[in-house]
């Protein structure tokens, strides 16, 4: 049985890492899938025909997440393109790591724009059309430094906790319209976004980890399959820690 077979769904930012995972196992698990991508239209579209190799139908649209108006024109670009928006998964998200007494306006304003102000752009531009289905999932990929902060990540960490307020907040409005709203807040992945730190930072990492190792973005993925299925159907106002017990 395929867990998404019929839906339709949008990915933020899926033309690498977690992103790109989500997108490839829902396309394995039936899903049409509809996502965005900021620069690259050539790893755009090798990514649709991936998807495509699937079975299912797939478009990439290049939009920049923080835009509020492009969110928009993007959500009615998915609807009028795959008929319906069954799940919405807000994914795109960037770090600029510093410490505080560095971290300039700049800094604070990209990464809270990129990484929350997306999530409000997209579920509001979606929100009628969830409405009108009586039915959706959302899900906001959050992290665990959401829940418990890190040095040098104070816009970062603000940005993640935000999307926590923000889903639950979702969560206690759309519930009774059938939406369900949950965020996923992964631990240490191995992407372009942890490979930029260093050996020993990583190390580190993975020491603190009682699994003694990073995760997956097919790990991650997984999750957002199953809230993004009708094997969750009860499931909503939550945030599940994908992080190798991390966080307890
Ligand atoms: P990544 O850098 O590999 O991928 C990020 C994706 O977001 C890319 O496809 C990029 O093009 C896209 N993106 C960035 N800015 C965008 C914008 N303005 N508009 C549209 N797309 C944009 O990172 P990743 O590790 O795959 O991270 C994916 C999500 O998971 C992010 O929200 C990140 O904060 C979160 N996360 C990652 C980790 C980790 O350890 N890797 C841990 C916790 C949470």
């Amino acid at each position: 049985m395929k867990l998404l077979e019929g839906k339709n769904a949008l990915i933020t930012g899926a033309s690498k890492g977690i992103g790109r995972a989500i997108a490839l196992k829902y396309a394995e698990q039936g899903a049409n899938v509809a996502f965005t991508y900021l620069s690259s239209v050539e790893k755009g579209e090798a990514l649709v025909k991936e998807l495509e190799a699937f079975g299912v139908k797939a478009k990439g649209f290049r939009s920049d997440a923080s835009d509020f108006s492009a969110a928009e024109e993007l959500i009615n670009g998915v609807v009028s393109e795959f008929g319906s928006l069954n799940i919405l998964v807000n994914n795109a998200g960037i770090t600029q790591d510093t410490l505080l007494m560095r971290m300039s306006e700049e800094q604070w304003d990209k990464v809270i724009n990129v990484n929350l102000k997306s999530c409000f752009n997209t579920v509001k531009a979606a929100t009628r059309t969830l409405m009108k289905q009586k039915a959706g999932s959302i899900i906001n990929i959050s992290s665990v430094v959401g829940v418990r902060g890190n040095a040098g990540q104070a816009n970062y960490s603000a940005s993640k906790a935000g999307i926590i307020g923000f889903t639950k907040s979702v969560a206690l409005e759309l519930g009774s319209r059938g939406i369900r709203s949950n965020a996923v807040a992964p631990g240490f992945i191995e992407t372009e976004m942890t490979e930029v730190l260093d050996e020993k930072t990583v190390q580190g990492w993975r020491d603190s980890i009682p699994m003694k190792r990073g995760g997956k973005p097919e790990e991650v993925a997984d999750c957002c399959v199953f809230l993004g299925s009708d094997q969750s159907t009860y499931i909503s106002g939550q945030v599940i820690n994908v992080c190798g017990a991390m966080l307890t």
